[in-house]
Parts: structure tokens; sequence; C-alpha cells
């Protein structure tokens, strides 16, 4: 199978190129060329499988790698979450289930794509016999999903900035209680802005970027994506596909999550609708209500994580929706720069068609969370509120499926606004406050950054 730019200008690459360039030379992102199927009596086939062996089936035919070997790094890289289940559903309501994405090692779903992506690097390295430098901004959580990822692996040494004093207490701790020498919490003095400049000036360097094999793992990576398919089947099937359809809401921020929902429904899973949970950073609730996509400046909720005026994989559901028109994506995206452009009317109904989407204020957010927990002692973090609000104004025939992205006790104190109490921690990681912190306070100054990293990995 061959990756192909959704830009149309870069050249196309086998799954393993894909996944070690991340972006596409052209600045587009890669899709498959085109989507393996499964066939409803493969797809019957998935019932009463362990997770795992789901995952082998549907990733199998996107890598071209041997089932063995995927397999067992599929294995290594489920082997640490707390639920036998990794993605189990409960029930909120008649029709309505939660998909709780949040047993892996740093609580979010954001484990299921990184840790596999840590097993697929270290692989990839070794039969290379090469090294390589991961360096990242955050924000939170898709920094402690890499540490904990890359952690102890071969050949892979792992930097992750992020702006001191402005993650929460949790975050902070995933990030730098990791013993491993490997990994490298920077705590940089200033803003997540500043942190994300200071890698963007990193990569744009290219004699630096050469020299330590620089690479990213952000969430335009296309084995990331892939790797989120797994629990659309996974969920589905247990809920009674291929004879049942089902639908699902996902709260959403860069659209890479949703997007892996797309491509479940295109390989032949019976999804009748994926509906788009914005909070107030609303751009991709407008463009589907009324196909303007236009920016507007971000404003901080109590859902972080989906705090977006540019939503980056969008550009794959773009992609997919002008019938795989690079030059009309490229042209797109240039709108984009200057602050938005209007969805053409066919691919418009071709959205449609997919997805439904909808929006949670701050305080529908802080109610959804209050009457859910007063109604069936669930309790939801403030993202898969937003989730089960939105899902709640679209249900239909078919069961609805909620993605739960995160563990509530990732954002505590929002949670505690809601209910009056605090969500604790699970029991496997109830000592992270206890554990001790290693991490390097640093300037905002790119020179000082790129000597520490020389000299970490020498
Ligand atoms: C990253 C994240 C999201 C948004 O997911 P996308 O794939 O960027 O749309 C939602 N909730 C949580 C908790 C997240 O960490």
């Amino acid at each position: 199978m061959q990756y192909i730019s959704t830009r149309g200008q870069a050249p196309a690459l086998n799954f393993e190129g894909a996944m070690l360039a991340g972006l596409a030379r052209d600045g587009g992102l890669y899709v498959p060329d085109t989507i393996p199927t499964m066939s409803q009596a493969e797809i019957a086939a998935l019932a009463g499988l362990s997770y795992e062996e789901i995952a082998l089936r549907v990733m199998q035919p996107f890598t071209g790698m041997g089932e063995g070997l995927l397999g067992d790094l599929i294995q290594r890289a489920y082997a640490g979450f707390g639920h036998d289940a990794r993605a189990p559903l409960v029930q909120l309501g008649p029709n309505h289930f939660l998909l709780e994405l949040f047993h892996g090692p740093t609580l979010a779903f954001k484990d299921f794509a990184m840790q596999l992506i840590g097993q697929l690097f270290q692989d990839a390295m070794k039969r290379k016999g090469e090294r390589i430098t991961i360096v990242g901004a955050t924000s939170g959580d898709t920094g402690s999903a890499a540490m904990e990822a890359f952690r102890g692996l071969d050949n892979v040494e792992c930097f992750i900035l992020f702006p001191q004093g402005r993650v929460s207490d949790v975050q902070r701790r995933q990030m730098t209680t990791p013993i491993e020498a490997n990994v490298h919490a920077l705590a940089l003095d200033g803003d997540f802005d500043d942190c994300q400049a200071a890698v963007k000036a990193m990569f744009n360097d290219h004699g630096f970027r050469d020299a330590v094999s620089l690479t990213a793992v952000n969430s335009i990576n296309w084995a990331r994506v892939l790797a989120q398919v797994v629990y659309f089947f996974s969920a589905a099937v247990s809920l009674g596909a291929p004879k049942r359809s089902v639908s699902f809401t996902v709260p959403t921020g860069n659209f890479g999550d949703i997007f892996a929902g797309y491509i479940a429904r295109s390989m032949g899973l019976p999804i009748d609708k994926l509906v788009i949970a914005t909070n107030r950073n609303d751009i991709l609730h407008r463009t589907i209500q009324s196909g303007a996509h236009r920016k507007e400046g971000v404003s901080p909720t109590i859902s972080p994580s989906m705090d977006i005026q540019v939503s980056s994989n969008f550009e794959r559901a773009l992609f997919m929706a002008y019938g795989r028109d690079g030059n009309a994506v490229s042209q797109l995206m240039d709108e984009l720069r200057g602050g938005g452009f209007d969805v053409s009317q066919g691919a418009m109904e071709a959205l449609r068609e997919t997805y439904a989407s909808g929006r949670a204020s701050e305080e529908e957010t802080a109610a959804t969370i209050r009457a859910m927990h007063a109604r069936t002692g669930e309790v939801l973090c403030p993202h898969t509120a937003v989730g089960v609000k939105v899902a709640e104004e679209n249900f239909g025939d078919s069961p609805m499926i909620t993605l739960a992205t995160a563990h509530p006790a990732k954002f505590p104190d929002a949670v505690e606004a809601a209910t009056g109490a605090r969500p604790p921690l699970p029991a496997r990681m109830a000592d992270l406050f206890d554990r001790p912190e290693r991490m390097t306070d640093v300037p905002n100054d790119v020179a000082h950054l790129q000597s520490l990293i020389k000299e970490r990995i020498a």
C-alpha cells in the first residue's frame, strides 16, 4: 500500500516512510491511496476477539508488515494498560454508551496511538540501524503520552518542552517522574506558543535537524490515526455490528480521532453518523453547519485539549470530500492562512453525508458533568462531557457511542467544581505525587536548547 499527500505534490511513500516522515514534503498529510475494506463476514468474525487481535486484523492491511511482527508490537504497546478490555464500553442510558479510552498510562486516548508508535519507531530504527531524536512541545497531554511511549526504548531519545508553571500538576508529574535516561522533560521559561516556536525553529535548522535525526510525532502522523481506527471496530462489534449499525460522537480538536472513525466507516464498518463535538472553539461545528471555514481567536476552556483554531487533520477530510483533489486542497490551505475559505457545495454534501456536529458552552459542559454524575454515578472529564452533551442532541435509531477521551482525574479542578467531589487517580498511579521528579529548566533560547540536546544524545 502506498500513501499519498493531500496536496498532491510529494512522492508517494510506503507505511514506514509515511510514518517516519510525519508531514509530507509539500506540506500535506499522508493518506492511503486506497482504503482496504473488510467484508461483513470478516467484521462479524471480530466478535469475541481480544483488543489486540482486532487491532492486528484491522491495521495489518495498511502496514504491509508481517503478522508475527505487527502482532508482537501490538501486544507490547497495550500490555501496560489498566484494563484487560483496553477500551471498555459502559452504558449511560437506553441507547447511549461510553467508550472508555482512558485506561492507558497517561489516562487519555492518545496513549492508544503513542504506545503503538513507540513500538513501531523502535522496530524501524533497529532494522535501519539508526537512531532518532524526538522533540515535541506540549500544553500537557501529548507530551506525557509521548514520554510514556518512548521511555526505555532503544535508538530513540525523546525531549519534551512544556511551559514552566502552566501545565497541571498531574500532567507535569507524568512527564517528570519516568526514570529512564532517554526521556527528557524540559521546563521552558515561556508559554506554549514559545515552546512550539522553539520546536519549529529546530526543525527549520536543517543542519541541526540532520545532525540529530530530528523527528516529530504530532497528531498528523498517519500511524497515530491508524491506531485509533481499531476502537471504532471493537466498540461497534460489541454492540452488534455488522448486523446493527451504530453512531459515534467524538470530542474533537485536531480531527485525528474522528477521522479514524471515517476510515473505519470507509473500510465497511456500518457507522450511521460521526458526530463532531466541539467546545466554544467551534470552527468545525460552524463549518458543518454553514460551509464557511473561518478562523477565530482561541478562547481557553475547561476542555483544553480541544482549544484549537486550526484543526490540522481536517485537511484529510477535505481531501476525501473533494474527491482526492490535491490541487483543490492546496488552494484551500493557502486561503486558510489568510483567515478561511468556503467549502464547495459538492464537498459539503460529501461531508454532511458522514458527519454531523454540535457544540457545548462552558456552562453546558459543567452542567453535563453534574447531571451525568447525579443520574448514573459516571464521572466525566470535561472533554467527554462536551461529547455527551452533543451526543444527546444527535440520538437516532442506532446506538450512540460517545468517546470518553480522558480520565476525570486528569482535570480534577473542573470536575470538582461541577460535582463537588475531587476525582481520585486510579490505584495503579496513586503514588504519582510521591515519586521523585526530574526535569531541566531551560531558557526560551533555541541555541541553548540545541546544545543541550546535542550534549544529551552524545
Ligand atoms: C487530544 C484530545 C482531544 C481531541 O482529539 P483530536 O484527535 O485532536 O480531535 C479530545 N480530548 C482529549 C482529552 C484529548 O487529549
